[in-house]
């Protein structure tokens, strides 16, 4: 097992659930935009977000994004060790740094220092993109160059006698990146934060990175997990609920059960679902809801379900605990489903 590292009141590794991370994609410096964006991943799940420190205005304007933040910040710096010592000052959560970046052993030790004081964990983000040109021309790039990479930075923070340690190692390669995490994992005990980087659009990015982490996770290996998505954050923030959800690791939130459609469906039924998905997104209790075409399948789904909907030609009939309520036509779907979701989440708040 994995050692567990403290970041403001949330705990990764050591047995803690698996946690979802966000990645603010706003200017930091402008803190009413970064903060909104953190409450939006908040509603659908964001347990820990990242936010870009690329200059000093964005290192202070950080204090104020924790105040506001109700999860722990992550301030992601790169090279400029006097951001870190900034960000720490503004009272960051944690940090997201590869010591071996950011200059002279005096730079580091100062770095670390007021890291110990506060107690704040340092991750070390090792990305295939961007290892050392040395290490590279002895190894290629490699899961193996990738861990040398991390181990590098770790003996860095060693030898300062720092240990409130957080490690990743992604790659736009999946194979590869699940090779490197699984020697990492061999080999140390500090929590992993997984990802696969630059995974692209929503739907190929889902893919690759339900893939990669769904492997590791599926052996126990990962502590947090950040889906990278060219796509609005709080997609990233769902995708991570589904796969956890999907292995069993979390529960959050409503499961929506739907049928695939076909020569027997006499409704419009993708706009309801897809509509029911997106709101769901903000239901937090462990609900069941299926929409089904048709009588095939449909009272059979739809009677198991918390809320169902079976659809007949043009209407449907919705099911509350295994029993029909009522008739609805096609334009009154969702409000109608919305309704009963609704309460039934009311329910299971009040049990
Ligand atoms: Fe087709 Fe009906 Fe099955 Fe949906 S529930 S896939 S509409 S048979």
């Amino acid at each position: 097992m994995s050692k567990a590292v403290r970041v403001r009141d949330v705990v990764i590794g050591g047995g803690a659930p698996v946690r979802v991370q966000g990645m603010t994609k706003s200017d930091t410096r402008d803190v009413k935009a970064t903060v909104d964006e953190i409450l939006r991943y908040v509603d659908v799940g964001c347990e820990i977000v990242r936010v870009a420190v690329p200059d000093m205005e964005a290192a202070q304007a950080v204090g104020s994004v924790v105040k506001h933040s109700p999860i722990p910040v992550v301030a992601d710096i790169h090279f400029d060790y006097r951001l870190a010592l900034e960000v720490i000052r503004q009272g960051v959560d944690k940090l997201r740094l590869n010591p071996g970046n950011i200059g002279s052993r005096e730079r580091v030790e100062a770095v670390v220092q007021a890291a110990k004081e506060r107690e704040i964990p340092i991750r070390i983000g090792v990305n295939s993109g961007s290892i050392e040109k040395g290490l590279l021309a002895d190894l290629g790039r490699t899961a193996e160059t990738m861990v040398a990479s991390a181990a590098k930075h770790i003996q860095i923070l060693n030898d300062l006698d720092y240990d409130n340690i957080v490690v990743s190692l992604k790659a736009s390669d999946v194979p590869t990146m699940v090779a490197a995490y699984r020697l990492m994992a061999q080999r140390y005990d500090y929590p992993l934060h997984l990802g696969v980087t630059e995974a692209g659009t929503l739907f190929q990015g889902t893919v690759k990175s339900s893939v990669g982490l769904g492997i590791l996770l599926n052996e126990g290996i990962g502590d947090t997990i950040r889906i990278s998505l060219t796509a609005p954050g709080e997609e990233e923030i769902r995708v991570a609920w589904e796969i956890l959800k999907s292995l069993k690791l979390r529960e959050r939130g409503a499961n929506l059960v739907a049928c695939p459609t076909c020569g027997r469906l006499q409704f419009d039924m993708w706009p309801v679902t897809n509509e029911l998905e997106r709101r769901l997104a903000t239901i937090q209790e462990p609900i069941t809801v299926a929409v089904m075409g048709c009588a095939v399948n449909g009272p059979g789904e739809a009677r198991e379900a918390d809320v169902g909907l079976a659809g007949g030609k043009n209407h449907g009939l919705i099911f509350r605990h295994g029993q029909i309520k009522r008739r609805v036509e096609q334009a009154d779907m969702v409000e109608e489903l919305w309704k009963e979701i609704q309460d039934a989440a009311e329910e299971v708040r009040a049990r």
